[in-house]
């Protein structure tokens, strides 16, 4: 972002030359896993250049061609931002074709046992959406997501799908007037109204005041389905895990505004009675987080977490000759005094030494059908997630997979065995795309449509 700029402005940078200008840009940008939409917010509503107080101010102060200049950078940055908007419709629309397509014929992906299924249609489109899922790097929820997004604008809020089809309105925004229209069925009459209140101010105002104006809306048409509204929203809290970068992860919590209340009452009450104290150094906010970790692993209490979290360390780092990191499970490396004191003292963790040249945990069982723990526990460690590309669930969690299936002579040992979610396990048997196990333990899924697709191997 800094780059463009400096090269769309040139002339106007040069007493800047050699400036690092990354913290301009990047200043406002937001932290959390939240409000990043927000900050993209774009007002067009007031031109600057039509102000006449502008120009006795710039005979003052700025050469003319820099005026221009000037201009033509901004009026760049808007257009690029309508055809990105328009760009991004269009990408919507073509989920959806080719969504509804495998939906329509579902033949096109799966074998002819499977068409004949009830749920024919469905495993079509999610055979569609792996695709398209590896195709784009993009999980394939995302991929189905949009698909909705798109047939919700299309059919039941046309104009504001008409805005953001112009350029006018970005996606952040459309996807606030997809909420918006949430519960109200195909022949509702308000969704006419809804439609026409959204698509008047959509792309005029900033993503947060468009979301409040929604929000507005929709209450005024449902004044009475509140209630009705909140309890189906409360039937979708849960926990969300995200792993970022340097160790950190963000753990959120969707609950009703009363729990989230109670819960930020206590934990502030606890880091407000202790901030401050002669042998504390933390601050309010480390004293909230580390008492939320507490609560909610249950430190020192008999119910404390015993997931089966799964850390290798290399032998010769446990011994403190050599400083390989450690590997957590699904995530990547960790710090290696981390993963020592892990490895020392955690008794929640699945804990595994590894070889220190091959990194080769344990021999295998070669002689069963079932996979045996090691067999699972080895496959786990060294794909880390489900094989089908593109797909990022947790190998933890993922069924075995027989690469060649058993009934056809595939042996139950480490090179015909891969993990799949369960999803994709049951796609990979109903679905046309043939798989071959590379040497390198990647698994290649091969399209109906004729195209190949490879992760890189795990780590
Ligand atoms: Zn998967």
């Amino acid at each position: 972002m800094a780059e463009t700029f400096d090269n769309a402005g040139a002339g106007l940078l040069d007493p800047l030359a050699g400036v690092d200008l990354t913290a301009f840009f990047e200043s406002e940008a937001a932290v959390g896993p939240e409000g990043a939409a927000d900050s993209d917010a774009t007002s067009f509503d007031v031109s600057p250049f039509e102000s006449d107080a502008w120009f006795e101010f710039s005979e003052a102060s700025a050469p003319a061609d820099a005026f221009a200049e000037l201009c033509s950078a901004l009026d760049a940055a808007e257009s690029a931002q309508f055809e990105v908007n328009w760009a991004m419709a269009a990408h919507l629309d073509a989920v959806a074709r080719a969504l509804a397509l495998a939906a329509r014929q579902p033949g096109l992906y799966l074998r002819g046992h499977a068409c004949a299924g009830s749920d024919a249609a469905e495993l079509a489109v999610r055979a569609a959406a792996a695709e398209l899922s590896m195709r784009l790097q993009v999980p394939a929820g995302t991929i189905r997501t949009r698909a909705h997004e798109a047939t919700v604008l299309q059919t039941r809020l046309p104009g504001v799908w008409a805005r953001f089809v112009d350029g006018v309105a970005g996606y952040v925004d459309a996807r606030v007037a997809v909420d918006a229209a949430a519960g109200f069925g195909a022949g509702d009459a308000r969704l006419a109204e809804l439609d026409d209140a959204l698509s008047s101010v959509i792309g005029t105002v900033s993503t947060a005041r468009f979301r409040q104006r929604a929000r507005t809306v929709r209450a005024g048409l449902e004044r009475d389905r509140l209630e009705v509204r909140h309890t189906r929203a409360f039937a979708q809290r849960r926990v969300v895990v995200e792993h970022v970068d340097d160790g950190m992860a963000w753990v959120s919590l969707y609950t009703s505004q009363v729990d989230a209340a109670r819960v930020w009452a206590r934990l502030d009450a606890t880091a407000r009675r202790d901030v401050g104290a002669a042998d504390e150094p933390r601050n309010l906010d480390q004293l909230r987080a580390d008492a939320a970790v507490a609560w909610l692993a249950g430190d020192g209490t008999p119910s404390a977490a015993r997931a089966e979290v799964i850390v290798t360390v290399p032998v010769l780092s446990i011994a403190g000759v050599d400083t390989a990191p450690g590997m957590l499970d699904g995530v990547g490396p960790i710090d290696v005094a981390t993963a020592r004191q892990l490895f020392a003292d955690a008794p929640s963790f699945l804990r595994l030494a590894v070889d220190p040249i091959t990194a080769a945990p344990l021999a295998l069982d070669r002689t069963r059908y079932r996979p045996t723990k090691a067999q699972r526990l080895w496959l786990t460690l060294t794909h880390g997630r489900c094989t089908r590309p593109g797909c990022d669930r947790l190998a933890i969690s993922a069924d075995i997979d027989h690469q060649i299936d058993w009934q056809h002579g595939g042996a139950t040992n480490a090179d015909n065995l891969s993990p799949a979610c369960r999803g994709d396990h049951r796609l990979k048997h109903a679905s046309q795309f043939t798989h071959t196990k590379n040497r390198d333990d990647t698994v290649t899924w091969l399209s109906p449509t004729g195209r190949a697709y490879t992760d890189p191997p795990p780590f």
